[in-house]
């Protein structure tokens, strides 16, 4: 794909706030990686809440002890593709070759893989058949869709008369860039805005996932936001775990674990570990592999 057309992409995204988008990430990209790890990993072990992180294999490929990190750490990293475009504009050989080539990476990382989110959350009709074609258990991304997002069980596709094997996860449209790039929310909002919409999970004994990318809530400014959804989860008697366990537990059990009465999940996306790779998704053609 062209330079061109990765512009041509973020304008979709983002109309005329393109500029204005990319120096939002600069500013961000000035705390290094580890440090927002770091910020992360100190919260979620004082809430006793994990993690999970959809990853682009080729920004894993790059620093594969990071990756190596959070699963030390006990969180759970997934597959966000092997490139960050957006599926709907590849063909389905391409889309085939992008979800495998990323499962390939992991396994020479040597970090088994069990989910996945495709990047931007895009979805064509035929994914979860492609899903199929791999080992994986759940996919955190394809529950976006209006029809799936305000679910409140995980769910399974019907495929040629018959259920998906893969297990899907509807994901709640209150993400961080939302809340923090498009409508410019402090900490305390976004806090207040988490807590209700887990508040409002609690009755219905399901389930809640967000997608909090670490770029932003893993920064001093936001990081005790995870706290505080986190707490109040606990609270209300949540198990805020990975989706492999919920998905394992749920699966064994038809219940949350400890007799827990709604699931939280927290992901959020890696995409770049530095500015320079985000400018260059942006800006420059790459290949698949
Ligand atoms: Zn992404």
């Amino acid at each position: 794909m062209s330079g061109l057309n990765y512009l041509g992409q973020l304008g979709r995204k983002w109309g005329r706030s393109a500029p204005r988008q990319l120096y939002r990430m600069l500013k961000l990209h000035r705390t290094s990686f580890n440090t927002i790890l770091q910020n992360m990993f100190t919260v979620l072990e004082e809430t006793s809440g994990r993690f999970t992180f959809p990853t682009i294999a080729a920004i894993a490929k790059m620093r594969p002890e990071l990756v190596k990190e959070i699963v030390m750490e006990g969180h759970e990293v997934a597959s966000h593709g092997f490139n960050h475009v957006r599926y709907t504009s590849l063909s389905k050989q391409a889309r085939r070759h992008d979800l495998l080539s990323s499962l390939q990476v992991f396994k020479e990382i040597g970090i088994e893989i069990t989910g996945f989110r495709a990047p931007y959350d895009n979805y064509t009709d035929d994914m979860p058949l492609l899903l199929e074609e791999t080992d994986l258990i759940w996919d955190g991304g394809f529950g976006y869709r209006v029809e799936h997002r305000d679910k409140t069980h995980f769910f399974h596709e019907s495929l040629n008369g018959q259920q998906s094997r893969v297990t899907y996860i509807p994901l709640n449209s209150w993400s961080d860039d939302v809340m923090i790039d498009r409508k410019g929310m402090g900490p305390d909002l976004v806090t207040k805005i988490l807590k209700q919409e887990v508040t409002k999970a609690a009755p219905t004994g399901g389930l809640i996932m967000f997608d909090l990318h670490p770029i932003r809530m893993g920064q001093k400014k936001y990081v005790g936001c995870l706290k505080g959804v986190i707490e109040h989860a606990h609270n209300l008697d949540a198990w805020c775990t990975t989706p492999t366990e919920a998905v394992k537990y749920w699966k064994t059990h038809g219940k949350w674990k400890s007799d827990s009465k709604f699931c939280l999940l927290l992901t959020g996306d890696i995409d770049n570990w530095v500015f320079s790779d985000y400018l260059r998704r942006v800006l420059w053609r790459r290949k698949t592999r």
